[in-house]
């Protein structure tokens, strides 16, 4: 069974590689390499796989999940400008795929000891944009491959 609960937050950013000239960055990310930035109003789902606890009926205590969005994404998150403020954004792109999978590496390990696991993070950017990440596939790790 899979349970989700979702989070809002607001945040600034931009998006530039340091490598490339503001031209290569404005080709690549269009009106996002501002240097000045620019803000989102987030929409984040974050969803759990597990079985119901047959005593209490609940996956996981779902105060307890709202405590951990909170204290992993939106205290750290919200109302920043990600490049200046909020680690590892000084170095990585703030892109939406990126703030999804650094979402993931801060919630994940909160589940460990529960009889839930994280089975995917959801981050809207805008209404009509969202990107989907259940964390790295094995093959997927540099290290694993011969
Ligand atoms: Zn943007």
């Amino acid at each position: 069974m899979f349970v989700t609960r979702k989070a809002e937050f607001s945040a600034s950013h931009v998006c530039t590689q340091p490598g490339l000239t503001p031209e290569q960055n404005r080709a690549v990310y269009g009106p996002a390499s501002n240097p000045n930035g620019h803000g989102h109003n987030y929409v984040l789902e974050v969803t759990l796989e597990g079985e119901p606890d047959p005593a209490t009926g609940m996956i996981i205590d779902l105060k307890e999940l709202k405590e951990i969005i909170n204290r992993e994404v939106v205290e750290p998150m919200d109302h920043r400008f990600l490049n200046h403020e909020v680690p590892p954004f000084d170095r990585v792109v703030p892109t939406v795929e990126n703030v999804a999978a650094e979402i993931w590496r801060r919630i994940e390990p909160a589940f460990g000891g529960s009889r839930a696991h994280l089975h995917n993070v959801r981050l809207y950017e805008t209404e009509d944009l969202y990107v989907d990440y259940s964390g790295d596939r094995p093959g997927d790790r540099a290290g694993d491959r011969a």
